[in-house]
């Protein structure tokens, strides 16, 4: 067990060379955190092994590297928790450790708590954070794929590796369990707000003053909630202070900041139970790098108000959103095109929505659904298309009972039942949104298109998270600046075009827009089948480094990327072997899979009792029965355990699986010493032909350590089972790996 985990911390840096010989991606570089894993699982198994007369010294270099981890681990959690996840040590390798040590190993930990979710607003982008309060204290949690379904308030329980008070968690479903869920804020009615302005004890000045905050507040703020839930929602309360506190201007603790700021109201004879909303304002404080955060959810709820600047709507708006239970209105930009290619989901992108980049628009139709402003209760409705038909769509900003959005079905998970929706609406220079009509600069686009078009926005109503603007007037080139407009700055769909998506069936367009409302004729069709090549992954990759004979398991993990509108697939899995002695199979050779889904098998690899060589890669094909044009492509890599402890790692990969006459077969080596690529290695492939022939070549690995050899195909050469193999030296290291493949005619 020891052995084996000292094996898996080498070869995990092996994995990064490894997928960046295949996906030519940037290598992850040497990790410290699990530098640290190795050495210390390597002196721990000296210890238990060594004589009285070096137990001493062992020990105490067990205790300094035990006590650096620990720091690497704790700096490592908060940015990267997947990487304290993969290098934590399992409770059997934890309780081999001498116990003397174990208050400072990280451990597998399950707490029960109330949750707070905190988000920061940064300039260039912002930060969640969550915390934890149990009985026995307060807890970060830091997820490696955040979960956006958490409100502040919630009772939950999570498992996940906890290093000092932080846990590193994994996936959130798999690790979160909610007990007692909060109550969903009260979004009607008067909101009871408090104001607590405080300044800091080292500069205690005061940038504005009570009354220019009261006018922000419960002014403008409270106009633009009252317009926004046509006439439901409004803030009531008072402004408080200016409190100097016992803290400096230069460090920041959120969490402090509203304590002191409490606990001074309350002094001053303020009710603090009579407030649902509980913002803090002061001045502007470097240390805290955010303009505005506040807690998502949360009763009562917080907000936190940093410098004049962010006395604002857009910062008080923005944070109060967040207090409703609101995450951010994204945009989604595609390689200058709508919703084809490469694309990114910009994080404010949506310049229409104050949960955006607007300093002043309306929350978007998702957003207020989910507040209940719209398509509940007494408020305007939401039109779900249903038939091909034209609709009318009413200004979004008007305070009219008519429809204010159009819901259009994209597509239905056919595994989970979750559905993805467009939503259409028409905004206006009305209320709020007038700074439509008055847009120049570097926005001057986003004026003209938006009032004569309509918006779409994708969202999954699964996921709170997914508010996305699309561009529809794709690559238009920016009249200020000149460059082509990457930022969903004229993001509306205007009159006379038309937005088509084929795989739901579903084309849109704009008949005609006045000053009160859209007309747009929408036409449902069958949707058609787009299909897409799969994805698929083998871990771990490399395999464990194993002895001879050994049978490894590798999970491999088949994505079906088709469209929605495509039926299930049969997806067959298939290796290459030409290996004499070798055994390969999968435990499921055929997966049948919905368009979106996902799903795993077992590949099992043995290799003859006495084998030489380091390590061996074997193809893994994924083809899609119903149309075999359509085909992923990952591999398996064996590694023998007469390898362990050679501190030379080599890995060999082709670019292809298979090839036909005439075409060049490139072979890719990687040599790595100790997690680090080893350069001006001779490298010698060797390509052993189907009929036994061989040929060779020599290269020098580079700053990489990589080298590559290329072999062309002749006419005359042998169809069949080929082996490529590199011998990497450089004194006085040296290792080799085989990789196998076919040729055609
Ligand atoms: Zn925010």
């Amino acid at each position: 067990m020891r052995l084996r985990f000292i094996v898996i911390g080498l070869l995990t840096v092996g994995m990064a060379f490894f997928v960046a010989v295949g996906l030519a991606l940037a290598q992850r570089p040497p990790s410290t955190a699990q530098s640290l894993t190795e050495t210390l699982v390597a002196l721990n198994v000296r210890l238990r092994t060594a004589g009285p007369a070096e137990r001493a010294a062992l020990s105490s270099r067990l205790l300094g590297v035990v006590a650096a981890r620990q720091k690497t681990l704790a700096a490592l959690v908060e940015g990267h928790p997947d990487e304290v996840l993969r290098v934590a040590l399992p409770a059997a390798v934890r309780s081999t450790l001498p116990s003397t040590v174990w208050p400072y190993i990280e451990q597998e930990a399950a707490l029960e708590g109330v949750v707070l979710v905190l988000h920061e607003d940064w300039p260039g982008g912002g930060r969640y954070r969550h915390f934890l309060d149990t009985k026995s204290g307060r807890y970060s949690l830091h997820f490696a794929s955040r979960p956006t379904h958490l409100l502040t308030g919630s009772r939950i329980r999570v498992k996940g590796i906890q290093v000092g008070t932080t846990l590193a968690l994994a996936a959130d479903g798999a690790t979160i369990q909610t007990v007692a869920p909060a109550a969903v804020p009260n979004t009607f009615g008067e909101q009871r707000t408090l104001v607590i302005l405080v300044n800091f004890q080292d500069n205690p000045i005061q940038p504005y003053t009570l009354s220019d905050a009261q006018g922000v507040v419960f002014g403008t703020t409270s106009n633009f909630f009252l317009e926004n839930s046509y006439g439901q929602t409004w803030l009531t309360g008072d402004v408080a202070g200016w409190y100097t506190i016992r803290l400096d201007g230069t460090t920041c603790d959120s969490g402090a900041i509203a304590t002191y700021a409490e606990a001074a109201a309350s002094a001053a004879g303020v009710d603090l139970s009579a407030y649902v909303h509980r913002m803090y304002a002061f001045p502007s404080n470097a240390a805290c790098g955010f303009a505005g955060a506040a807690t998502v959810g949360g009763n009562p709820s917080r907000a936190w108000i940093n410098g004049p600047d962010s006395m604002s709507l857009g910062t008080a708006g923005h944070e109060l959103g967040h207090n409703l239970g609101l995450l951010h209105s994204h945009s989604l930009v595609c390689d200058g095109t709508t919703m084809v290619g490469t694309c990114t989901t910009l994080e404010y992108g949506d310049g229409l929505d104050v949960m955006g980049w607007s300093p002043s628009g309306h929350f978007n139709a998702f957003q207020k659904e989910r507040l209940g402003w719209l398509n509940y209760g007494g408020s305007p409705p939401i039109t779900t298309v249903t038939a091909s038909a034209t609709y009318q769509l009413a200004a979004y900003e008007s305070t009219d009972n008519n429809p204010k959005a159009l819901k259009l079905l994209k597509r239905t998970d056919p595994t989970t039942g979750a559905r993805d929706w467009y939503y259409v609406e028409f905004r206006q220079a009305i209320g709020f949104d007038s700074y439509l009509a008055a847009i120049s600069g570097p926005y001057q686009l986003l004026g003209s298109n938006i009032l004569n078009g309509v918006e779409v926005r994708w969202v999954s109503e699964s996921n709170v998270d997914s508010s996305r603007l699309l561009d529809l007037t794709p690559g238009s080139v920016d009249p200020y600046s000149g460059i082509v407009d990457l930022y969903t700055n004229d993001p509306a769909l205007t009159v006379g075009k038309s937005f088509s998506d084929p795989d739901a069936g579903v084309t849109l367009t704009v008949a005609s827009v006045d000053s009160s409302k859209a007309i747009v004729s929408v036409t449902l069709t069958t949707p058609t089948c787009a299909r897409a090549n799969p994805t698929v992954a083998v871990s771990p990759s490399p395999g464990p480094a194993v002895p001879a004979g050994t049978t490894v398991s590798y999970t491999v993990s088949v994505t079906n990327n088709d469209g929605a509108g495509c039926a299930a697939s049969p997806f067959s899995l298939q290796t290459m072997l030409v290996l004499s002695g070798w055994t390969a199979g999968f435990a499921a050779p055929t997966l049948t899979l919905n368009p979106g889904a996902a799903t795993s098998t077992v590949f099992s690899v043995t290799s003859p009792a006495s084998v030489a060589g380091t390590s061996y890669s074997f193809p893994v094909i994924v083809t899609n029965s119903t149309n075999a044009s359509y085909q992923a492509t990952s591999s398996a890599v064996y590694v023998l355990g007469s390898s362990v402890g050679s501190a030379f790692n080599v890995s060999v990969s082709t670019d292809k699986v298979s090839y036909s006459a005439n075409q060049t077969v490139s072979v890719t080596a990687r040599a790595s010493s100790g997690g680090s690529p080893v350069s001006n290695a001779s490298v010698t492939f060797t390509m052993t032909k189907s009929d036994g022939s061989v040929a060779s070549q020599t290269a020098t690995t580079d700053s990489t350590g990589s080298a590559v050899g290329k072999f062309r195909l002749r006419k005359q050469d042998p169809v069949g089972g080929y082996k490529a193999r590199a011998d990497a030296k450089k004194t006085p290291l040296s290792g080799s790996a085989g990789t196998t493949f076919t040729v055609v005619k």
